[in-house]
């Protein structure tokens, strides 16, 4: 054991508390501490959590409206039209069942739920009618906080969005622009970036961020949580990759449970203010699920994901509980928090 690391870590934690950053190359560095560190790096994960985020953690869930088929090539997903997968293929759902769901998730305790399409943007007018439908019934309905995730948009696609009352838009950049070439060609990663940005400019709350365990580098980990700083993106979802059969992804290894702790904890550091949210791949965790937390997690995606099956919700809200863990179910209550760090 070295004693220079834990003054190094602490010293860090110090100077974000402080209101400093820290930089892409201290990162490099946090990314490749031995596990034997891993406790003290989360120690101070949690005190940034703690310190910006309070001991509320924020829910949210998921419907997966349309899929399979999709044109995009996205190696790690098992509705792309390019791969032969076990992914379900149906078109819209409708849009009382989305009701339903939504309504479920939120006496769960969501404060958000996303309405998610397999696809590249919204091309149609049948696209257009549909979603009109879902964001119109969703705001009669519930109070849920109304997302979606449709691929690509420009400028009047965001604007469109928001005017049929969506108010968050969930668009990853998937993995880091320097390993993208591996994981997309159908599409490039500055339709990522100007999706992003169309979004923002629309007054719309932006969730982006990505799949770790495709085969970047540490490096490339980095990479991408310094894309999301410069961004200024402020609900960071990480998932990790769980590996389906069919796709160019289907034989990969999943990260292995200190390996995503410790990357959670490097995000946390990165963007110390941030909604770090844990979506897919959770269960890759093992019996480490609820050290999300203590390494710097401060939202979850509860219930099922696109295509692969979630942990049961009660399992997820009795660990929360036990944590002591609050939940930020009420809506205007994280709309009132993102009002506040918009000022701030
Ligand atoms: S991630 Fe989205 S855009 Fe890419 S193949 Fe899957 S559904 Fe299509």
């Amino acid at each position: 054991m070295d004693n220079r690391i834990y003054d190094r870590i602490d010293a860090l934690t110090q100077r974000l508390l402080n209101g400093g950053d820290m930089s892409g190359e201290e990162a490099r560095w946090m990314i490749r501490l031995d596990d034997d560190y891993l406790p003290w790096l989360m120690a101070g994960a949690d005190r940034l959590r703690k310190t910006f985020r309070g001991d509320v953690v924020e829910v949210c869930a998921i419907s997966n409206v349309r899929s399979g088929n999709c044109s995009e090539n996205c190696t790690f997903c098992g509705q792309s039209g390019h791969y032969q997968t076990a992914a379900p293929k149906y078109d819209y759902i409708p849009a009382e069942q989305l009701v339903e769901q939504a309504q479920r998730a939120r006496a769960w305790g969501a404060s958000d739920f996303g309405v998610v399409s397999k696809g590249w943007g919204v091309r149609t007018e049948k696209e257009r009618a549909q979603l009109r439908e879902y964001f119109t019934a969703m705001n009669e309905h519930s109070d849920i906080g109304r997302c979606a995730s449709l691929g690509a948009l420009d400028k009047d696609s965001a604007a469109m969005l928001k005017e049929m009352g969506m108010e968050n838009y969930h668009h990853n950049l998937e993995t880091a622009e320097s390993h993208f070439s591996n994981i997309c060609t159908t599409h490039t990663y500055q339709e990522n970036i100007d999706t992003i940005k169309n979004a923002m400019d629309a007054g719309l709350r932006v969730c982006a961020g990505g799949i770790l365990g495709m085969g970047e580098s540490l490096d490339q980990r980095v990479e991408m949580a310094e894309t999301l700083r410069a961004l200024g993106v402020e609900s960071v979802p990480l998932n990790f990759l769980n590996p389906i059969d069919g796709t160019p992804m289907g034989e990969r290894t999943p990260m292995a449970p200190l390996e995503i702790l410790k990357t959670i904890a490097v995000y946390r550091y990165l963007l110390p203010k941030a909604e770090i949210r844990i979506a897919g791949g959770r269960h890759f965790l093992g019996d480490l699920q609820s050290m999300i937390f203590f390494a710097g997690a401060s939202g979850v995606m509860i219930g099922d994901y696109l295509t692969t099956k979630g942990r049961q919700v009660e399992d997820d809200l009795n660990m929360l509980k036990d944590l002591k863990l609050q939940v930020r179910g009420d809506t205007q209550q994280r709309r009132s928090a993102d009002e506040a760090s918009a000022v701030a």
